[in-house]
């Protein structure tokens, strides 16, 4: 779909579903995320026309508890199209907010300068009273269309705050501010409308991570820590065909001796180990109270286990020659 002349800015929305594309069959509490398409989703936002001229497509209508490396795929094929275009200053994504770290942390590995990369969402569906998604979605395509929003790889903007791929995630499940940046802090707010952001900017002209020929993505697991963790849990992985097991350790990414154990053993069986933590805040850090370098563990610092697992699944792309260096 076209929508308005007003802007001179061209932007292409990309709808992925989430509650902002949600909406309720009856009085009932509960609701159904990814029903309105795209085009109708920015019809509940006829402001963007005076911001940018943007045409709408959609990638998926599903909740975003449902994306998987398909659609991943499918939305990096078509935004290396739309960046190829050199008439298309920003782009924008709606999704839900349960897995949209994930996403924009995928995006922003692949894409990390040039044109912005925008996600965006709702807490309350569509058809709600105060619905959110309108005011999201305006800031969303002032955002992409914004100079300064530029070589910062992909961000997310809910609630009038800006985030970092890297440091956003989804902190409250039904606060409006459902999402924060952690410890590391909002990249930016907004400001009487206009984004405001508070970081340098990277280098302009980093290389795109191609993965155009990729139709599927290798397997990386989670195992939750816990106390009790069966060490047995672990060799699932191993025997399924997983090339990484992401540790979701308890404090500094740390397990049982047992646990520790059974990891360097799959670790010496060819799975890469990366020891994570179930803490929101911190750094996983080598070589404390475990020997990392002994055992060939590597640690995600400060990624949480969902993103150092999506970073695992590209190592693991590139280093079977799937996807080029
Ligand atoms: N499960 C929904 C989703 O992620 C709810 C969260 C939301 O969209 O805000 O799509």
């Amino acid at each position: 779909m076209i929508l308005g002349t007003g802007g001179t800015i061209a932007g292409r929305i990309l709808g992925t579903g989430g509650t902002i594309a949600g909406r309720a069959d009856s009085d009932a509490p509960g609701y159904k995320s990814g029903v309105l398409n795209v085009d109708a989703l920015v019809r509940t936002a006829p402001e963007i026309r005076n911001i940018a001229d943007v045409s709408a497509e959609q990638i998926a209508n599903i909740g975003s508890q449902d994306m998987n490396d398909s659609v991943w795929l499918a939305l990096a094929r078509r935004i290396a199209e739309l960046r190829a275009a050199d008439n298309v200053a920003g782009v924008v994504i709606t999704h839900g907010t349960d897995t949209m770290e994930e996403t924009a942390f995928f995006l922003d590995l692949l894409f990390p300068s040039g044109a912005p990369i925008i996600l965006t969402g709702s807490v309350r569906r569509s058809d709600a009273m105060s619905a959110d998604g309108p005011a999201n979605l305006r800031d969303a395509v002032v955002l992409a269309s914004a100079p300064e929003a530029r070589n910062r790889g992909a961000m997310v903007t809910m609630s009038g705050q800006i985030h970092t791929a890297r440091a956003v995630r989804k902190g409250h499940i039904e606060d409006l501010d459902a999402l924060s940046s952690g410890a590391m802090g909002l990249a930016g707010r907004f400001v009487a409308g206009k984004p405001t952001i508070f970081r340098a900017p990277r280098p302009g002209g980093l290389p795109d991570f191609d993965v155009t020929s990729l139709v599927a993505l290798p397997k990386v697991g989670i195992v939750f820590g816990h106390a009790n963790l069966e060490p047995g849990t672990i060799r699932y992985f191993a025997e399924e065909g997983y090339v990484g097991l992401i540790l979701a350790g308890v404090g500094n990414g740390n397990a049982s001796e047992a646990v520790l154990s059974t990891l360097a053993d799959v670790s010496a069986g060819g799975l890469w180990v990366v020891r994570a933590s179930r803490v929101d805040i911190g750094f996983v850090t080598r070589n404390i109270e475990v020997e990392d370098d002994a055992m060939k563990f590597a640690v995600s610092v400060d990624l949480s286990p969902q993103k150092a697992r999506i970073l695992t699944q590209l190592a693991g792309a590139l280093e079977s020659r799937q996807i080029a260096a």
